[in-house]
């Protein structure tokens, strides 16, 4: 048996099997390669569902986890440390806010907003007791605990694990007419993905979120704005909602926010909404830990430094007018923002698992999201020279013949 197989049969042995992953392992990154325990070289092109903006490994992001690893790093909310304020301020500054809560994953930043808003409908718009509702849209992602599950449209992500929390409206994505006819006093919030990745890199009509936010004002109802995977670049804005030039009310940020290295993220608003909370109604033993500050502040230097935003921008935009020129007859359409694409196999070429496949065989680790959808979301720190090679690989693939399921 060769060791790529033993170490996936401990895997498939050990651990629950609530994941489906390329036959690949991994260990080894720099940039944006990484290497198997055989020695093959690969272009990782899903970035870590986009936690890995920064690239693997990047020199800044590693010296500052290992210096405040050699001075502090855990201290909980208990006491102060001195890594959390200076992350936050930094933060704010960044992307535009008073205040920011800090925890570990993006499910919980999304469970702090959804808390954030809903107090604040009890509070401060005047909602009767337990009546709040938040609006949400169908096909999103927005994590994996029971409360999110609960308001996701995808029976596989609900099926045997209800009953689920109420007060969630879900209304169809990129319909601007099904949210003004959703909202209704008791509307506390809209949570919405700027653009939905798990959900297939489905990009909204144009416009919609700021006629969202428009709609929003009206109702004295807060704009939530998922950035978790489309914010810090990844779109070739600094955040998605900037493409349509919203400023959301509540923002959460996860991913690349940890710099690829450790687990940060945050939600992030004004003082309407954020002075809701008071001592002992929210919190996290791990969230503002001394590590994750100093590793966050690390990730925006880097970001805002290399000017990744620009930098997908510009090869996002190239790159997605290659991957057209390729011309697949397998090939319904190819979306996306920045570096965020999604290729979408037609169903008479099968689906697009036996693509991403064939191109872990040339050298490239995509992984297809949706059944139909190939995406790309390479490191930011790509270059064009890099992606150059990978068209190559990926013209190979979808110029030939589908391949069929391993
Ligand atoms: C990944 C993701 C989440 C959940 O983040 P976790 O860190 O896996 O909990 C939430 N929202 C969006 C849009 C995401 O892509």
């Amino acid at each position: 048996m060769g060791r790529t197989e033993e170490l996936i049969r401990e895997v498939d042995r050990w651990s629950a099997h609530n994941y489906h992953p390329l036959p690949v392992v991994i260990e080894r990154g720099e940039g944006c390669w990484v290497w198997d325990v055989e020695g093959n070289k690969y272009l990782d092109m899903l970035s870590a569902y986009s936690a890995v903006n920064q690239g693997h490994r990047h020199p800044r992001i590693i010296a500052a986890l290992v210096d405040q690893a050699e001075r502090l790093t855990l201290t909980s909310r208990a006491f102060h440390n001195d890594q959390m304020g200076a992350f936050l301020h930094q933060l704010c500054e960044l992307v535009g806010y008073h205040k920011a809560l800090p925890m570990n994953t993006g499910a919980e930043a999304v469970e702090t907003a959804i808390k954030a808003v809903r107090k604040w409908g009890y509070m401060v718009k005047g909602v009767a007791p337990e009546a709040g509702e938040i609006i949400v849209c169908e096909n999103n992602f927005h994590g994996r605990t029971t409360t999110i599950v609960g308001f996701s449209s995808e029976e596989q992500y609900r099926h045997g694990f209800g009953p689920f929390t109420p007060g969630f409206k879900l209304i169809p994505y990129g319909d601007i007419d099904a949210l003004r006819a959703a909202v209704t006093e008791n509307t506390v919030g809209f949570l919405v993905e700027p653009l939905q990745g798990e959900g297939g890199v489905i990009v909204p009509p144009e416009g919609y979120m700021k006629e969202a936010q428009a709609i929003c004002r009206e109702a004295n109802a807060k704009l939530m704005a998922d950035e978790i995977q489309t914010g810090l670049g990844r779109t070739g804005r600094m955040l998605c909602c900037h493409w349509d030039g919203v400023t959301p009310d509540v923002v959460m940020l996860g991913k690349a926010l940890g710099g690829g290295v450790y687990p940060v993220s945050a939600c992030l608003a004004d003082e309407d909404v954020m002075d809701v909370f008071a001592p002992g109604d929210h919190g996290s033993t791990f969230g503002g830990n001394p590590l994750a500050a100093a590793v966050g502040s690390a990730a925006l230097d880097v970001l805002v430094d290399e000017k990744l935003p620009e930098r997908a921008a510009e090869l996002g935009d190239w790159f997605m007018g290659e991957l057209s020129a390729i011309g697949s007859p397998h090939v319904e359409e190819i979306r996306g923002r920045g570096l965020m694409i999604g290729v979408v196999v037609k169903e008479s070429s099968g689906t697009a698992r036996p693509f991403c496949e064939a191109l872990m065989e040339r050298g490239i680790l995509a992984k297809e999201t949706h059944y139909q959808v190939v995406r790309f979301a390479p490191p930011l720190v790509i270059t064009r020279e890099i992606l150059e090679e990978a068209l190559a690989a990926i013209g190979e693939v979808f110029r030939a013949p589908a391949p069929q399921p391993a």
